[in-house]
């Protein structure tokens, strides 16, 4: 397979003065067409088990910043990087300040879904999409209408009580002060994926298996250098490949050596270019 951002495929020639139906003649500027939107849109009118793998990128165009970029706790004897407090030993170990922390950096709440989330379940409802794979926490693609998420991370909606394995929703958590209670006295804990947590194996699977099925993969907003991204993606056998994340590709030369195909890559947000894809029912003209 090769990997080429500049190239333009079958849809090439679009470029200013490439096209000769507009020819030497002077007049106002023709607008430029867009081959990358152009492609990508040929690739899904082309599939029926497109396949989403979504990594930050999707959120932050939703308002959510990537928390890995958020100050840590000061405690006196320095910064206290996400990473620590994010981990399963520091939730065990200060669990108000993990809530604290959790509250103010990973919980947004009133976040809404962008165009990348609502083109994505339109794309579902129309027959041309089977599942989406998330690295992310916070819901956006069920809020959008998705109804086939495989959360990889798990969701910040799920939340448990760890006596009495009562549910609670994400309320619960985002207005308590301090550990969130349950009415028995448990400590609630979200059912999330913190640093020091091996990946759920059904989940894994889920996802393996829809990679599997896929004629399409797109993968959005991440830079494919967080395990799992690059061992999952693996999975993939399918034809289309496209690749849309506005910074930091540098982690695609890991989807080197597949045989067949080529990948479409974009270097531009995932929201602005997914608005611009139009869904068609399969078996329209
Ligand atoms: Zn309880």
């Amino acid at each position: 397979m090769t990997l080429d951002a500049a190239d333009t495929g079958p849809t090439a020639d679009t470029g200013p003065g490439a096209d000769p139906a507009t020819g030497p003649v002077a007049g106002p500027p023709r607008v430029r067409a867009r081959p990358e939107l152009a492609r990508l849109q040929a690739m899904i009118d082309a599939s029926r088990r497109i396949v989403f793998f979504g990594g930050a990128g999707v959120s932050t165009e939703s308002g959510i910043p990537d928390f890995r970029s958020a100050d840590g706790l000061y405690t006196g004897g320095g910064p206290i990087p996400p990473e620590v407090i994010l981990s399963r030993d520091f939730i065990e170990q200060r669990p108000r300040e993990f809530f604290e922390f959790y509250r103010r950096h990973v919980l947004h709440p009133d976040a809404r879904p962008n165009p990348a989330h609502l083109k994505l379940a339109e794309l579902e409802r129309a027959g041309r999409l089977d599942a989406i794979i998330t690295q992310n926490i916070d819901g956006l693609h069920q809020a959008a209408g998705s109804a086939n998420v495989i959360e990889l991370h798990g969701s910040v909606h799920r939340n448990r009580c760890r006596e009495c394995g009562r549910e609670h929703p994400l309320e619960a958590v985002y207005k308590a002060s301090g550990v969130p209670r349950c009415g028995c006295g448990g400590t609630v804990l979200p059912e999330v994926v913190l640093y020091g947590d091996p990946l759920d194996r059904d989940v894994l699977e889920a996802a393996a298996e829809a990679l599997a099925r896929a004629d399409m993969l797109i993968i959005g907003g991440t830079s494919l250098v967080v395990y799992p991204a690059a061992g999952l993606v693996g999975h993939f056998g399918g034809e289309r490949l496209a690749v849309i994340n506005k910074t930091r590709l540098d982690g695609i030369g890991r989807l080197g050596g597949r045989p067949g195909g080529r990948a479409l890559v974009i270097a531009k947000p995932i929201g602005a270019m997914l608005a611009g894809v139009q869904v068609r029912q399969p078996g329209d003209g």
